[in-house]
C-alpha cells in the first residue's frame, strides 16, 4: 500500500509590539516572573481590556503580504477553558470573524521546485501564562509575564504532503514574519511556534483521514522528525488492523517518539462566544492603504527580482532572500565586487555561511564585512587570484588579517598569468616525468589531469588554471 501524507500547520507568531494586547504590561522577555502582568492580564473583577492598535496594523500586514483579504470587521471571542495559567478562564482569540482571510505563499523545495500552500486564515489572541514545573519542589509556579502577549495564530490548508514540505513553509513564514518586522521569530523564546496536524491516507484517495495534532515544536529540525516518527507510526497503527484516533500528541525529542496528550477538543467544547467587552473591529480603506505603504520588498518578490535582473537560479535567490540582512549583504558584495552576481552569490551563500555556521557567529558580527568579501570577489573577477586561492585568503580576512589587497600582497598570492613565468614550470613538471609522459603521447589522454596538478603545486596554486591548461596542452601535444 502507498501512503500519501497530509500535513496542515497552526502557527503562533507573537508580535512584536511593546505593550499586550489588551493592556498596557510590557512584553519583554526574560523579567522576574509576575512583574509583568498588570490587572487585566491578571484577570481581576471589574477590569476591561482595551485593544493594542499596533498589533491590529502587524496583523494586517501579514495579511496583505500572503495577498489575503483582510476583514473589515472581525470579532474577539471568548474561547472558555480551565488552567492555572489562564486566569480569567478563558482566553480572547477570534473564531468566526478572524482578522485575515484566505492567502497563500510559495515555498521552495530541495529539488529546485516550487509549490503553492494555501493559508486558510490568520487571527489575533493573546497569550496565556506559564507553569513552571522545575522551580519548586512538589509545587508547580505560574508566571504571568506572557500572559496577553499578541499572537497571531497563522492556519495553513492542508496541503503539505511530507515533513520536508512543511519545514519548508515554516521557513517561510518565518522569514516572511521577520521581513514585515511584526515577529523577531525567536523559537528558544518561544516567539515562533507550531502545532503540525498530521495524517495519513491511501494513495488516491480524495477524502482526508482522522488526523492527530502535534503541540507547540520550537524548532525546525523537530518539525520535521515529529512529523516523520508520526507518520510512521501512523502507518504501522493502521497496516496493523487499527484506527487513528482523532487525538492530541506531545513531541519528546529526547526519545524521539510522539505521546498522546489528550484526545481532541471539538470547538463545542471550549464554548467559544463573542467576548461582550470588545467592539468589533472596524478597518477602514484609509487605514489599509497607510499599512499598504509601509511593506517592504518582500522575500518572493526580491526572490523573483534577483532571478530577473542578477540571473540567478531560483535556489540562489531563494537562499539570498531568505533573510532580510543576508539579502543586504549580498548587494553590498554585488556593489563592490561590480556586478559579479553568479560568483558573489556562491560566496555569501557558500563560503561565508558556512563560515558562520561553523563558528556559530550571526551575520551582524561576520569578522569579514560585505566590503571586504565584496573586496575578494573582484580579485577572483579580475584574476588576480584563483577560487581556490581565494579560500585560503577568505580565511585569512576572517582571522582579522586585512582585507583581500593586504592579504595577498602580505602573502604573496598574486595569481600567475605571466606565460613565460609559466612555461618554466611546465618544462620542468614534463622534465621531472618522463614515464607519464610517453604513456600520455601513447594515448592514455587521463593524465592530463596528473600534468595539470603538478603544475599547479609547483606554482603553489598560483599559475592560473586556464593558462596551464592551453600551454600544458600545446607542450604535451607538441
Ligand atoms: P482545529 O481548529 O480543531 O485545530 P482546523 O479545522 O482549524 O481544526 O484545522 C487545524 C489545522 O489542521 C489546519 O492547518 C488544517 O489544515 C489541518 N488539518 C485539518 N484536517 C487535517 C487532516 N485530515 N490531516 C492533516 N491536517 C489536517
Ligand atoms: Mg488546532
Amino acid at each position: 500500500m502507498q501512503w500519501e501524507v497530509v500535513i496542515g500547520l497552526e502557527i503562533h507568531a507573537q508580535l512584536a509590539t511593546k505593550s499586550k494586547i489588551f493592556s498596557g504590561a510590557s512584553t519583554a522577555y526574560g523579567a522576574e516572573p509576575n512583574t509583568q502582568a498588570c490587572a487585566v492580564d491578571l484577570g481581576l473583577p471589574g477590569v476591561l481590556p482595551v485593544l493594542n492598535k499596533e498589533a491590529v496594523t502587524m496583523a494586517a500586514k501579514f495579511g496583505l503580504a500572503i495577498g489575503a483579504e483582510v476583514s473589515r470587521r472581525s470579532v474577539f471571542a471568548r474561547k472558555n477553558y480551565f488552567y492555572p495559567d489562564l486566569p480569567k478562564g478563558y482566553q480572547i482569540s477570534q473564531m468566526e470573524l478572524p482578522i485575515v482571510g484566505r492567502g497563500e505563499l510559495e515555498i521552495e523545495l530541495e529539488d529546485g521546485s516550487t509549490k503553492m500552500v494555501g493559508v486558510t486564515r490568520a487571527h489575533l489572541e493573546e497569550d496565556a501564562g506559564k507553569s513552571l514545573h522545575g522551580d519548586f519542589h512538589g509545587k508547580t509556579g505560574i508566571d504571568l509575564n506572557r500572559a496577553g502577549t499578541p499572537l497571531l495564530e497563522i492556519v495553513s490548508e492542508p496541503d503539505m504532503r511530507s515533513a520536508k514540505e512543511a519545514v519548508a513553509y515554516m521557513k517561510k513564514i518565518h522569514s516572511l514574519v521577520r521581513y514585515l518586522e511584526i515577529c523577531d521569530g525567536n523559537m528558544q523564546e518561544g516567539s515562533f511556534r507550531c502545532d503540525a496536524n498530521v495524517s495519513v491516507r491511501p494513495q488516491g484517495q480524495k477524502e482526508l483521514s482522522p488526523r492527530t495534532e502535534l503541540k507547540n515544536i520550537n524548532s525546525f529540525r523537530f518539525v520535521e522528525k515529529a512529523i516523520n516518527i508520526e507518520v510512521e507510526r501512523q502507518i504501522d497503527v493502521i497496516e496493523a488492523g487499527g484506527k487513528i484516533a482523532q487525538e492530541t500528541r506531545l513531541y519528546d525529542a529526547d526519545k524521539n517518539e510522539t505521546r498522546s496528550m489528550r484526545s481532541k477538543e471539538e470547538a463545542n467544547d471550549y464554548r467559544y462566544f463573542p467576548d461582550p467587552d470588545l467592539l468589533p473591529v472596524v478597518i477602514e480603506e484609509d487605514f489599509l492603504n497607510a499599512v499598504k505603504a509601509t511593506l517592504p520588498e518582500l522575500p518572493d518578490q526580491k526572490k523573483h527580482r534577483y532571478m530577473d535582473s542578477f540571473g540567478l537560479s531560483p535556489y540562489d535567490a531563494g537562499v539570498l532572500t531568505s533573510d532580510r540582512a543576508l539579502a543586504e549583504y549580498f548587494e553590498v558584495v554585488l556593489d563592490t565586487a561590480g556586478g559579479e552576481a553568479k560568483l558573489s552569490a556562491n560566496w555569501v551563500a557558500g563560503e561565508l555561511t558556512g563560515a558562520l555556521n561553523k563558528t556559530d557567529v550571526e551575520l551582524a558580527d561576520s569578522p569579514v564585512s560585505a566590503v571586504k568579501l565584496g573586496g575578494l570577489v573582484a580579485r577572483i573577477a579580475d584574476n588576480t587570484i584563483s577560487g581556490k586561492i581565494a579560500k585560503e585568503v577568505f580565511q585569512a580576512m576572517w582571522q582579522g588579517e586585512g582585507d583581500a589587497d593586504a592579504v595577498i600582497e602580505a602573502k604573496g598570492l598574486k595569481q600567475i598569468t605571466d606565460a613565460s613565468a609559466i612555461e618554466p614550470i611546465i618544462d620542468e613538471v614534463i622534465s621531472n616525468n618522463p614515464g607519464q609522459l610517453a604513456q600520455y603521447r601513447s594515448g592514455k589522454d587521463k593524465l592530463f589531469g596528473f600534468f595539470v596538478g603538478q603544475v599547479m603545486k609547483a606554482s603553489r596554486g598560483k599559475a592560473n588554471p586556464q593558462q596551464v591548461n592551453e600551454l600544458l596542452k600545446k607542450k604535451l601535444d607538441g
